[in-house]
């Protein structure tokens, strides 16, 4: 993917710079720790991990979604009400430096212009509290659930971003913001990524994985470590720009954030079996 091709799109038709779609998931990725373990222990519920590891193994919702699961199904989640998931949102802890992320898209990368949105299946409140002042509630798209007037209490669950639910959420956005395909960039950390970035790979699209999670590491584009959120930004310049070590270290000094550490790389994954030995090389990871 690069920006400069002269590929007929919707974005040249219009006359306007190109533009593209930069999107994120939220648990772990723009967050430390999950929207679940956060909402467990706030309503003192016991054995979130336990209950979704055993969701997992049932295959009966897509990875992602238990806890929208357990929401609606689950007795120790029936006291859950909207104030539970905004203060949920209040209490996540947050990567570093995404007001900085923030405000470099919406500045735009060599003229051309970007449009942050979040997808992700934790609730829409729950990121829209952790998120508040930073992104646009109109560019959250969460778990959307509905509550009984009367009593709060959840009665359905409208949507859930979670597996092929994402891809189908990142479709309507580059609809409704009539940006190409191949002008797509997902970051995000885990299996309930691994449908959407597949599916932005096959448009010629930019994937980053922010986790050491193995399976996505041979998806994604790039691997990006770090507790800073701005850091997904490097590979974005390095390999959608093409712009070399000592600008890209400019504009992380001009926001604040000087490049202490930042090494690449390469990953073997050896294993020994009966017969010949197999190799795995995985794509080229960055720890900031
Ligand atoms: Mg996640």
């Amino acid at each position: 993917m690069t920006h400069a091709t002269n590929t007929t799109n919707i974005t040249n038709l219009t006359g306007s710079a190109t533009h593209y779609l930069f999107a994120s998931d939220f648990d772990q990725t723009l967050s430390f720790n999950d929207s679940g373990s956060v909402l467990t222990e706030l309503i003192g519920a016991s054995g979130f991990e336990d209950k979704v590891a055993g969701l997992a193994r049932t295959n009966l919702v897509h990875q992602g979604a238990e806890l929208a699961y357990l929401l609606r199904h689950d007795p120790e989640f029936r006291t859950v009400r909207r104030k539970h998931l905004i203060e949920t949102g209040h209490r996540v802890r947050l990567k570093g430096d995404i007001p900085r992320l923030v405000d470099l898209l919406q500045r735009g990368i060599d003229g051309c212009r970007f449009s942050f949105y979040v997808i992700s299946a934790a609730p829409q409140e729950v990121i829209q509290a952790a998120l508040e002042g930073i992104v646009a509630p109109d560019h959250i798209f969460g778990t959307v659930l509905e509550f009984d007037d009367t009593t709060g209490e959840i009665t359905s669950i409208a949507r859930v971003p979670a597996g092929f639910g994402k891809v189908a959420v990142l479709e309507e956005i580059a609809a409704r913001e009539q940006i190409a395909l191949d002008r797509i960039i997902y970051v995000g950390d885990g299996h309930s990524d691994l449908h959407i970035m597949l599916h932005v790979n096959n448009r010629d699209g930019f994937t980053i994985s922010v986790s050491e999670n193995m399976r996505l590491a041979r998806v994604a584009k790039r691997t990006v470590l770090s507790e800073s959120a701005f850091s997904v930004i490097l590979p974005v310049l390095e390999q959608v720009f093409g712009w070399h070590s000592s600008r890209i270290r400019t504009l992380f000094k001009s926001y604040g954030l000087p490049l202490q550490e930042w090494e690449l790389i390469r990953t073997y994954l050896v294993t020994f079996g009966q017969g010949p030995v197999t190799e795995t090389a995985l794509d080229t990871s960055l720890i900031v």
